[in-house]
């Protein structure tokens, strides 16, 4: 069985759209959500929970496993599928996003990046024909060409950066030698619509499977993004399936299926979980907050994860306070579920017609983090990150 994608439903007013995808490894109803495992887990969980929150995809990231154990050393474990004990579809990211924002010393060439591993100070050359071998010894079902993901706001290095990504999107073409992998080509672009046209025109030219955004969620606004995706979405063909990268906050998802995203994927719901921030439908709350010593409810009123179903706000707090480890567990399953759960209720509401009406009752009471919040928490979150790079030997990061 190869790769599929049938497009079921379109909503009559929006974008929004109902499909299935078929992979070696099972069927994917989208539009859905993809758990992130960066190192072939993800993070506090297994895969039986993963089965039981009833994810049908989890991505993996190839600059993660490439660096540790090494692609040569999952290939000869029998593959990715095999390593994790997950037999369901994976996705693999190409590893240029994670060299734009993790590794040291990285050079773009035409050739390719060369940059220092986050773990050791190595020095790696990542080339479009070497990310598509160690994608093919991963063995996950989607993989990703090689990209360059620029700043968003700067008109210059997008350009440059852009012809790269095109050129090195042939390349990864003509190095895949797979045919049971499904190979999406990465519209870039920054903030700026010409060169958002000029990627996906050049993009679909090349005729791939599906197609991914990339270079969103990186810095710009919510209505940036938006609007790229307004410009992107209609010009790539409606019977491949759509993906956009790295975003996963419960607003953006609402605001992506109705442009026409088929696929997302985000570190956000396991990070925030490790971090005691909840979802719920009133927005997120901070499990640590004293206002929940004394409080036997659930983390949300109706939720109908493991942890909702069996454990109080009090009971999940003190985990936190003591530094338990079942802490990052329970929220985690919560907050994963909370994210499955809200596809699954936009997948009905585009079957029953009343999509819109959904997205909107959804949005009129969740509050949303500003931008500027937004901003200085990334910027909180790379200086530790690099911090705990350069001081600790250089411990593994980047969930
Ligand atoms: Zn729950």
């Amino acid at each position: 069985m190869t790769f599929e994608f049938t497009l079921l439903h379109t909503d009559a007013d929006s974008r929004g759209r109902l499909g299935r995808i078929v992979t070696p490894h099972g069927e994917i109803a989208t539009p859905a959500f993809a758990p992130v495992g960066t190192q072939a887990t993800v993070k506090a969980l297994d895969p039986r929970d993963l089965r039981e929150l009833g994810a049908e995809l989890i991505l993996a990231n190839t600059y993660h496993l490439y660096l540790r154990p090494g692609a040569d050393v999952v290939a000869e474990m029998g593959g990715l599928h095999r390593f994790m004990g997950w037999d369901g579809p994976i996705l693999t990211d190409s590893g240029g996003f994670q060299v734009f924002s993790l590794a040291e010393n990285r050079k773009f060439t035409d050739e390719g990046v060369l940059f220092r591993s986050h773990i050791d100070g190595s020095q790696h050359l990542f080339t479009p024909e070497l990310v598509v071998r160690v994608q093919e010894q991963l063995g996950a079902d989607i993989i990703m060409c090689l990209d360059e993901c620029a700043e968003p706001h700067d008109r210059a290095y997008n350009e440059q950066a852009l012809a790269r990504t095109h050129a090195w999107a042939g390349r990864c073409r003509s190095a895949q030698t797979r045919t049971d992998q499904a190979l999406f080509g990465i519209v870039q672009g920054g903030i700026f619509p010409d060169l958002r046209r000029q990627s996906a025109g050049f993009l679909v030219g090349l005729d791939f499977p599906g197609y991914a955004i990339g270079g969103l969620s990186v810095g710009e606004t919510k209505e940036q993004m938006y609007a790229m995706l307004d410009i992107t979405m209609p010009l790539l063909p409606a019977a491949k399936p759509r993906y956009l990268m790295g975003v996963g906050a419960p607003e953006d998802l609402l605001e992506g299926v109705a442009r026409g995203v088929d696929l997302f994927d985000c570190v956000l719901p396991t990070r925030l979980a490790r971090n005691a921030a909840l979802f719920t439908r009133q927005g997120r709350l901070n499990i640590r907050n004293l206002r929940f010593e004394r409080d036997p409810g659930p983390i949300e009123a109706g939720c109908g994860c493991y942890t909702c179903r069996h454990f109080s706000r009090a009971y999940v707090r003190h985990l936190f306070k003591a530094g338990e480890m079942l802490a990052s567990r329970l929220a985690t399953l919560h907050n994963l579920h909370f994210l499955l759960q809200l596809m699954r209720d936009i997948r009905a509401a585009i079957a029953a017609g009343r999509f819109s009406a959904f997205r909107d009752e959804f949005l009129a009471n969740y509050p949303i983090i500003p931008h500027e919040v937004r901003v200085t928490n990334r910027e909180k979150r790379r200086r530790r990150n690099k911090a705990r790079a350069t001081s600790k030997g250089r411990r593994g990061k980047g969930d």
